[in-house]
């Protein structure tokens, strides 16, 4: 999951990393108010999970609450990105003498973690790709400050700001840890007029499967649920749905990504998008419909909802406890829409005869299947 630019640098300032002064605001008079406490001006941000925002209009400057009224108007409930902005980060206005990237990234080419460095940051960086330089930092993020210091050599930088550098890629290399992060990234790390290192942007992506076990990053998504949507579903639930096409006719209930994936590829191929995708975890549901009633729940709150596509591998899974379960929760949810019922594997042939028993059947081929949610959902 991408981190907002305010939490990033609250996470940077936490850790000493030094950032401008100010926080976010969701309204005018809000940033006028944020403005007023700072010395130099404002710069004004939107917040976006994407970068290239100032590229795109989104990074503005405001001395007064006359240009703070526009460049908040302007950024404010715009798009940006093909993103909504909600809010802004106004902070300091940062008098830049030189514009430095800095990053830690997981290479998963070569399973390790590497920190990338140039001496010509800024909003160009993709077409400065030879100003680069790299420094693998193996799996266990072993820092020497030798090797860094060397690499800052190399860059040119001068040796008056080495220290404060040093210290700033020890802090990311800590954040990155501590977060199970697969990306910290400063563009800029800027070298002031009057000679101080701030970092002017953060950026940071924590790697999802870290979500279950680590409270700092549940707080992160439970703070913002509605940016974190998919996340805060999955942290409830326990399990992965997506919503891909809200007018889509029909819906997934699927598990495994890679079959379920298969599947919305097969239906891509013909033309149609699904309402959704899904990865429901059979395995976790412990006896209980609680996960399918969830799942049937959030598939009938599309409008155009005509069919449910059920697809599920038995493994594991004892199919007919699963066919068991899906009838209960058809009829506790009194579930009027058809329901085209795809299974293959463990005990098929008894999960089979609990869905005749009660007026339905399995299809244990999946081009079958998906046919026949098409004829029903599509065609009919
Ligand atoms: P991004 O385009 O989404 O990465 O947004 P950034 O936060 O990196 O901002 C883009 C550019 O705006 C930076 O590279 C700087 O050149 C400029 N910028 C951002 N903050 C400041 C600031 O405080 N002062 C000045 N002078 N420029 C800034
Ligand atoms: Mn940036």
């Amino acid at each position: 999951m991408k981190l907002f630019e305010y939490k990033g640098k609250e996470i940077f300032r936490e850790y000493g990393i030094p950032v401008p002064d100010g926080s976010v605001a969701k309204d005018v008079q809000e940033a006028i108010g944020i403005l007023q406490n700072l010395k130099h001006g404002a710069v004004v941000k939107a917040q976006i999970l994407s970068g290239g925002r100032g590229k795109a209009g989104g990074v503005l400057f405001a001395d007064t609450p006359e240009e703070m009224e526009k460049s908040v108007n302007s950024i404010l409930g715009s798009k940006l990105k093909n993103l909504n902005v909600s809010s802004v980060l106004v902070e300091e206005k940062v008098n830049i003498q030189k514009e430095l990237y800095l990053s830690i990234t997981l290479n998963s080419e070569t399973r390790d973690v590497l920190l990338v460095m140039s001496a010509e940051g800024g909003v160009e960086i993709e077409s400065n790709a030879d100003s680069i330089v790299t420094l693998s930092l193996g799996s266990c993020l072993n820092i020497q400050k030798y090797q860094i210091r060397n690499l800052l050599y190399k860059l040119q930088l001068p040796v008056v700001y080495t220290d404060q550098v040093l210290a700033i890629v020890e802090k990311i290399a800590d954040i990155f840890r501590d977060y199970h992060a697969t990306l910290v990234e400063i563009n800029p790390l800027v070298i002031t007029d009057d000679g101080r290192i701030i970092a002017c942007d953060a950026k940071m992506n924590i790697d999802n499967n870290i979500i279950p076990y680590d409270e700092k990053v549940q707080d992160i998504i439970h703070s913002d649920p509605e940016s974190y949507s998919s996340e805060y579903f999955k942290l409830e639930n326990g399990f992965d749905y997506l919503e891909l096409d809200e007018s889509g006719a029909i819906g997934l209930l699927s598990t495994g990504a890679g079959l379920t994936m298969a599947v919305v590829d097969k239906l891509i191929a013909a033309g149609i998008s699904p309402i959704n995708f899904i990865d429901i975890r059979t395995g976790g549901f412990r006896g209980s419909t609680k996960r399918l009633e969830v799942a049937l729940e959030r598939i009938l709150k599309s409008p155009n909802a005509k069919v449910i596509l059920v697809n599920v591998f038995g493994g594991i899974t004892d199919l007919n406890e699963f066919a068991t379960l899906l009838l209960q929760a058809l009829k506790k949810l009194n579930i009027k829409l058809p329901v085209v019922i795809r299974l293959e594997g463990n005990n098929f042939e008894m999960a089979n005869e609990t869905l005749k028993a009660a007026g339905m059947s399995a299809i244990n081929s999946l081009d079958e299947a998906i046919d026949m949610a098409i004829e029903l959902g599509v065609k009919a």
